[in-house]
């Protein structure tokens, strides 16, 4: 938008003000409040994830390509202003497409959300970098690397210089995403320096390559197809300052009102609550593996949604799922309302805590064309049997609880089992039995009765037909003649019997 203020003040030619006619305006010329035409106008905001939206009577105005929105509350001086610095920061884009910004009073909204050629934020320093950025992901695609959208915004501003960089090979925050420049991820200090990376890593990329070739690394950050361009050039940068760092392919973004950031991965959105409390933490509070890391610590929050973006690929992989087509959203919520469960018309996880995370994207992967007669037995059996095998984060809790655990909900069988074997329950393998063992304990009250339950007979049928065969009958054809002669509930009864061969011991009293 390489136009001048002059062209701006097309509405009112209200410049006998400075005795002149329109097109004589001088150009040191500002902005007149008069020169403004106001339209009212109902203006709805929702954001990402569903859980934000807001409808606000706005006045707005267009001007060249962009149309500002203010509520009413926000001062003529305070809107002139911001119309005519933003038009200032705007010179030297071509933003290739109309652009609407809404200003709000910081009582209404006291944010920033971009999304596609959209703008929502309230009164601020608009001649700032942070503002600019915010504009450059409406432009640009909201999801841009934080760092690498704000050192454009700091190039656009001729703010390039920086204080000396001091690389470390352990500094966590070379990702330059939105936790890096977040309070409560990172100190004042360790801001500062992503920051001047940031902006250092910007005027020398562009110094190379040029502009335009950077605005594509800039859309790329932001995009998970071609987020990898972005890793490579940032990476590079780093090579030639010598460190060596291994960047991920993850998008860590903004969270809007609703939330405090976002997760793009390739196969979902994942949303993440202000302030999470993990429901382990009340139950569990000796155990510190659910202390709330989700909106407070960089590396284990980094490591926490690579581990899981890695267990879901491997997931997708594992059932051969190549229809599916990853529009899922996942929540970590804390209204225990919520609770934890995976919605199949929505398409959407909510979760309660971070162990959980694997098992309703079991659901997820493997629910998406079952009918409302789907049985307990096959959807909560298949995540129960299956949540053991990538799931990092939900085994340790597993050992802890079931080695310290075992009496809070009464499971003496546990308490005998770890007698029996004479040492504590460690592996896999055990948990498996454990469920046998429950399922035995509990078997007058059939296959839909827990989880376990369907977990111990899928764990049968796989032993007894071979998984894939198993997998083919409850995801792809569910012709039971096609897996045996028997009926089902002589395979039920044949289920039973293993039980009571091999685990009646644990019925005594
Ligand atoms: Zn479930």
């Amino acid at each position: 938008m390489k136009k001048t203020l002059k062209s701006l003040l097309i509405f009112f030619a209200c410049v006998t003000l400075f005795g002149c006619t329109n097109e004589e305006i001088p150009k040191d010329e500002t902005i007149q409040k008069e020169d403004i035409v106001y339209i009212t106008k109902q203006i709805t905001h929702s954001e990402a994830g569903g859980f934000f939206g807001m409808k606000t009577f706005m006045e707005t105005a267009t001007i060249e390509n962009v149309t500002y929105c203010f509520e009413k509350s926000v001062s003529e001086e305070d809107r002139v202003y911001c119309i005519e610095q933003t038009s200032k920061l705007l010179e030297n884009i071509d933003t290739g497409k109309d652009l609407t910004i809404c200003i709000y009073d910081k009582t209404t909204y006291d944010n920033e959300y971009a999304s596609d050629g959209f703008v929502y934020t309230s009164v601020r320093d608009w001649q700032s970098a942070e503002y600019l950025t915010v504009i450059l992901r409406a432009i640009y695609g909201e999801y841009c690397n934080y760092g690498t959208a704000y050192g454009y915004a700091n190039y656009l501003l001729g703010n390039t210089e920086t204080s000396d960089l001091k690389f470390e090979a352990d500094f966590e925050f070379y990702d330059l995403n939105d936790l890096c420049f977040h309070p409560n991820f990172a100190t004042d200090e360790q801001i500062d320096i992503v920051k001047s990376i940031s902006t250092a890593f910007v005027k020398e990329y562009i110094k190379t390559n040029g502009e335009e070739s950077f605005i594509d690394i800039l859309k790329a950050s932001g995009d998970v197809k071609e987020i990898v361009k972005a890793k490579n050039a940032l990476e590079g940068f780093y090579e030639k300052n010598g460190i060596k760092t291994e960047l991920p392919t993850i998008i860590f973004g903004p969270g809007g009102e609703a939330f405090d950031y976002t997760v793009i991965c390739e196969y979902a959105s994942i949303y993440i609550i202000e302030d999470f409390i993990d429901t382990g933490a009340s139950y569990y509070p000796e155990y510190t593996f659910f202390d709330g890391f989700l909106n407070n610590n960089y590396v284990k929050t980094m490591d926490y949604f690579i581990v899981n973006v890695e267990q879901m690929k491997k997931y997708q992989y594992h059932f051969g799922l190549d229809y599916y087509d990853n529009s899922l959203e996942i929540m970590f919520l804390n209204n225990t309302e919520f609770s934890i469960y995976f919605s199949r018309p929505v398409h959407q996880i909510r979760l309660n805590s971070i162990i959980s995370f694997m098992h309703e994207y079991i659901h997820s992967v493997t629910m998406l064309d079952w009918t409302q007669e789907t049985e307990k037995w096959e959807s909560e059996g298949l995540a129960a049997y299956y949540e053991f095998l990538y799931n990092e984060y939900a085994l340790p809790f597993w050992y802890y609880d079931r080695n310290n655990g075992a009496e809070i909900y009464g499971h003496t069988y546990i308490l005998d089992y770890i007698e029996k074997s004479g040492r504590p329950v460690e592996t896999v393998d055990d948990l498996r039995e454990l469920d046998n063992i429950y399922s035995y304990l509990t078997r007058k009250h059939g296959l839909n009765y827990t989880y376990t339950s369907g977990a111990s007979f899928i764990s049968y049928l796989i032993n007894q037909f071979g998984e894939r065969e198993v997998l083919d009958y409850m995801l792809v054809h569910h012709s039971l003649k096609k897996l045996t002669d028997q009926t089902f509930d002589e395979l039920v009864e044949d289920w039973k019997d293993f039980l009571e061969e091999n685990y009646w011991e644990y019925g005594r009293k």
